[in-house]
């Protein structure tokens, strides 16, 4: 066959997974990938993936038309078909139950093959792999993880509308840094400079003042200069905000957040997980908190010298991180090591109303109080070597009354990478960004 066929009148009738034992006899429809072929003496097995599973369609070559068994010899891997035929109930098919095919039509015609199999077995390194990102996410695996995803964006939708939160979409094109400059991407807007946002922070805050509960889930761009195996170049980041709270109620939507979603992936995702063989992490009774100090105290009785002011690294808590495990807070960072608009404590303006949520040595999350008083702002941008007339145009709405608020930002890709255990974040990613990569 030299041209894929056309689709034509064809459409489906069911998907892989209803397929199933009790459809015993029944004619069906299906379309998919081709996930792997055998050819045994008289028995061609073709197993077709689609969106929600796999089903083993069986062709009995003495027993078909001539037409078909040549259609099915021309069949490959990741070739994507649709088949006409019975069901049949089938002990020995991993559902219980095989396609007898009549008819089938060959809908595209690869002309590569990847070097392994969408069932696992030996891969090759990630990078080969994400150069060929759209058939590695056929892989089972792939396809478990962001199946997961999809569970994990819901459950924090359904918490946060619950909750009262009003979903916003803020811009992505930005005048000034919110995060430092270190780390901001520049592109050109119409001849004048402009940046890539690093975070959603400042429109958020903003929108407290006429809606008090936000959220945006959306892309964050950070130009890291090092290449680690926990940052991209474009996150997806979780944010919210709300007015008439502190950082410590804020924690505690975070925490009662993120249980809600413990809860759905375990009780939605079992088929997943045991395809990606792995546990989703259970929740400890409560998130410890320790502050800085404490952790910085901790680390010195353990030998380490931690000056004081410095952010912790996965590396310098690493010993400590074990012994704290899963999820857990570091609360009341020194103002230096936090960016302009965490409130300093008022009582000792050294340290901020701030937190990190960590899992081990990983950084999940970072959240606290925030600045409400523009002089107060104006004063810790200088503080930070910031230029106020850059953020004039965010200044300019804290004199129409600023309520005090506070909120979180959590990386929804170093989530996944907990709820999944894997290592490499870019696993958990569709199209990672980094700085050695810009394509697919
Ligand atoms: P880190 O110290 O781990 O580099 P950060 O403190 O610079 O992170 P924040 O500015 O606090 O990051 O961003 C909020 C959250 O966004 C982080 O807790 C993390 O989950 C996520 N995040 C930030 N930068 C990245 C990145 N480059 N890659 C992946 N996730 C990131
Ligand atoms: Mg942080």
């Amino acid at each position: 066959m030299k041209m894929a066929e056309e689709l034509g009148n064809w459409r489906r009738t069911h998907y892989s997974t209803q397929v199933t034992p009790a459809l015993d006899g029944q004619d069906v429809t299906v379309f998919g990938w081709v996930g792997s072929v055998r050819r045994q003496s008289g028995i061609t097995f073709v197993m077709l993936n689609d969106k929600e599973g796999k089903i083993q369609v069986t062709l009995h070559r003495a027993e078909a038309s001539a037409e078909l068994v040549k259609r099915f010899e021309s069949i490959c891997e990741h070739m994507s078909i649709g088949v006409r035929g019975k069901v049949k109930k089938m002990a020995k098919s991993p559902s219980g139950a095989e396609i007898i095919p009549v008819d089938a039509k060959i809908l595209s015609l690869p002309t590569l093959r990847p070097a392994f199999s969408v069932y696992g077995g030996n891969l090759p390194s990630l990078e080969k792999r994400l150069d060929i990102r759209t058939a590695d996410l056929r892989r089972e695996k792939a396809q478990a993880i962001f199946s997961i995803m999809r569970t994990v964006l819901r459950a924090v939708r359904e918490f946060l509308q619950d909750n009262g939160y009003l979903e916003v979409v803020t811009p992505k094109l930005i005048s000034s840094a919110t995060e430092g400059g270190a780390s901001l991407f520049s592109v050109l807007y119409y001849n004048k400079p402009a940046f890539l946002t690093q975070s959603p922070q400042l429109y958020k805050e903003q929108l407290v003042m006429p809606f008090e509960k936000v959220f945006e889930i959306g892309p964050a761009f950070r130009a890291e200069e090092s290449r680690t195996q926990r940052h991209l170049s474009e996150i997806t980041s979780v944010d919210i905000e709300e007015a008439y709270v502190d950082y410590n109620d804020i924690m505690s939507t975070l925490e009662r957040m993120l249980r809600h979603v413990l809860k759905k992936i375990g009780s939605e995702c079992s088929d997943e997980f045991s395809r990606l063989k792995a546990n989703p992490p259970k929740a400890p009774a409560e998130f410890r908190s320790l502050t800085y100090d404490d952790v910085v105290s901790r680390l010195e009785k353990q030998g380490q010298t931690i000056s004081w002011g410095e952010d912790m690294t996965g590396r310098a808590i690493a010993k400590l991180a074990k012994e704290l495990g899963s999820f857990y807070y570091i609360t009341d960072w020194p103002s230096s090591s936090k960016p302009f608009y965490i409130k300093p404590d008022l009582k000792n303006p050294k340290v901020c109303e701030s937190f990190d949520l960590m899992y081990g040595p990983l950084e999940l999350a970072s959240g606290g109080s925030r600045v409400s008083s523009k002089s107060l702002l104006v004063r810790r941008l200088k503080e930070q070597k910031l230029r106020p007339q850059a953020f004039d145009y965010h200044l300019r709405a804290f004199d129409y009354g600023m309520p005090p608020h506070a909120g979180f930002g959590l990386g929804l890709e170093r989530l996944m990478m907990v709820l999944t255990s894997e290592e490499n974040i870019r696993e958990v990613t569709l199209y990672p960004r980094d700085k050695l990569r810009l394509v697919p």
